[in-house]
C-alpha cells in the first residue's frame, strides 16, 4: 500500500471520513507531508484537514497506525478579572506554571520513544536526547498507559535549535511534562501530576489551585507577581476535569524580553511580536499602572540598533546553538533535517567532550540582507 492508501485507512479507524476526499491532490496541495525516522514512516499536516487540527503526526510502525493529534492553540487572557469567571465552569481552576521551551509530544512504538514538534515532525535531535535522559521513564510509562496515549512537554534550556532560556534547574536541556492525552482527550490535570512522577518524569510545577471567580483573579495577581519576581514565563489555568480548553497568561518580564530578543531579527520575529506584546502590556498598564514604559521602548529600540551596527561593521546576523550529541553522525542528521525544513545551518564547529559530541551552529536571519540592503541604499523597504 502507499502512503495514501495508508493514510486513508488510518483517518478512519480515528473516525474520520475521507470518501470523496481526493487525498492525493491533497498532498499535491501540501496539506501534509510523508517524512520517515528510522524505519517509522509518518505523515504530518502541516495545516488542519478535515476535521484533522495542523500540526497531527499520523505514524505507521509494525503494520499499524496510530495518529498523534496537533497540541491545540492555548487562548490568550489580557484581563484575567473578567476572563476566569466567564471561561472556567468553576468551582476552581488549576494555576501550572507555563514553561519557555518547545512543545514536544512523545510517543512510543515497538517500544522505543519518539518526539514529535509542535509542527507535527519527529525531530532527531530531541528524540536522541531524549532517549539518552527519559527514554526508559518514557516508554515504560506509555507502554502502561496503551498505545492510544501520548504526552506533551516542554523542553526547556540552551541546548536546542528552537528556543533557548535559561532555567536554573535545568540549564542544557530538561523535559517537563504538562499534558497526558488518550486520544484528543487531555487527562485531568491531577492525573498527570499523578503518573509522571512515577516513571521518574518531571512536570511542570503547580502554582496553586484558584476559585473561578473574580476573587481568584485576585490570587493570580500575587501568583504572577512572584513569578515577575523570579524572571519566569507565565501560567497555563487549567480546569480541574478538563472541561474545557485552558488558557494562559504571561509576565511583563516575558512579553517584554520577547521583543528584547524578536527584535534583534527586526524582519522576522520584531515584526511579528510587535503589535501582539504591545496589546498585551497596553492592557496591562490599564487594570495595574507599573509604567513600564522606558523598558517596553528600550525593548523595542536597543536589539534593533545593535543588529544594525553589527551589519554595518561586516558581522552577520544569525542565531546560534550548541548541541549535546551522541556522535558526529548525529550532526550530519541535524543538518539534513533543517535543510528538508528549508533551513540550512551552518556548523561553526564539533567538539569531543567527555560526554559526547558538542556542536555548535549557526542559523542565518534574512533580517541580516534586509538591513545591509537599507544601509547601501539608504532606502527603506517598507513604507
Ligand atoms: P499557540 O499560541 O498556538 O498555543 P505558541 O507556542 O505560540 O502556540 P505559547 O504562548 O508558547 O504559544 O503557549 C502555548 C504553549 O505553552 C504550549 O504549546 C506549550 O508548549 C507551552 N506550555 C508551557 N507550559 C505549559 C503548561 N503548563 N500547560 C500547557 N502548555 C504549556
Ligand atoms: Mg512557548
Amino acid at each position: 500500500m502507499g502512503v495514501v492508501e495508508l493514510l486513508a485507512k488510518a483517518l478512519a479507524e480515528v473516525g474520520v471520513d475521507t470518501e470523496g476526499v481526493d487525498l492525493e491532490s491533497a498532498a499535491s496541495r501540501r496539506i501534509f507531508r510523508v517524512g520517515r525516522f528510522e524505519d517509522l514512516h509518518y505523515v504530518s499536516f502541516r495545516r488542519q484537514f478535515r476535521g484533522v487540527p495542523e500540526g497531527s503526526a499520523v505514524v505507521f510502525a509494525g503494520g499499524e497506525s496510530r495518529i498523534v493529534w496537533g497540541y491545540p492553540p492555548i487562548r490568550r487572557v489580557l484581563l484575567p478579572r473578567v476572563a476566569i469567571p466567564k471561561w472556567f465552569p468553576g468551582p476552581s481552576v488549576v494555576v501550572e506554571e507555563k514553561m519557555n521551551g518547545y512543545n514536544v509530544r512523545v510517543f512510543e512504538a515497538g517500544g522505543k520513544i519518539y518526539a514529535v514538534t509542535r509542527g507535527g515532525l519527529i525531530c532527531p535531535y530531541t528524540t536522541r536526547r531524549l532517549r539518552r535522559l527519559h527514554g526508559d521513564g518514557l516508554a515504560s510509562m506509555l507502554e502502561d498507559l496503551g498505545p492510544d496515549h501520548y504526552v506533551a512537554g516542554e523542553v526547556v534550556g540552551l541546548e536546542n535549535p528552537y528556543t533557548r532560556y535559561y532555567y536554573e534547574e535545568s540549564p542544557r536541556f530538561g523535559y517537563f511534562v504538562f499534558d497526558i492525552f488518550r486520544g484528543r482527550e487531555r487527562l485531568a490535570p491531577r492525573e498527570k501530576y499523578r503518573i509522571a512522577p512515577e516513571y521518574g518524569l518531571r512536570t511542570v510545577r503547580m502554582l496553586g489551585e484558584i476559585k473561578a471567580g473574580e476573587d481568584g483573579a485576585e490570587r493570580l495577581k500575587a501568583i504572577v507577581e512572584e513569578l515577575e519576581r523570579e524572571g519566569r514565563e507565565g501560567v497555563v489555568l487549567k480546569d480541574p476535569e478538563s472541561r474545557v480548553e485552558p488558557l494562559k497568561y504571561t509576565t511583563s518580564h516575558t512579553n517584554i524580553g520577547d521583543l528584547r530578543l524578536g527584535m534583534q531579527f527586526p524582519f522576522e520575529e520584531g515584526r511579528s511580536f510587535l503589535f501582539s506584546r504591545i496589546l498585551r502590556e497596553a492592557f496591562k498598564e490599564w487594570e495595574e499602572g507599573a509604567r513600564r514604559y522606558y523598558e517596553l521602548g528600550s525593548a523595542i529600540l536597543e536589539p534593533a540598533i545593535e543588529s544594525i551596527d553589527r551589519v554595518s561593521r561586516g558581522e552577520g546576523v544569525y542565531e546560534e546553538f550548541e548541541l549535546e550529541l551522541g556522535g558526529v553522525e548525529e550532526s550530519e542528521e541535524v543538518l539534513t533535517f533543517f535543510a528538508s525544513l528549508g533551513v540550512s545551518l551552518e556548523v561553526v564547529r564539533v567538539e569531543r567532550g567527555r560526554d559526547g559530541v558538542r556542536a555548535v551552529f549557526r542559523k542565518p536571519r534574512k533580517s541580516g540582507a534586509e538591513i545591509s540592503w537599507i544601509l547601501r541604499t539608504g532606502l527603506s523597504p517598507l513604507d
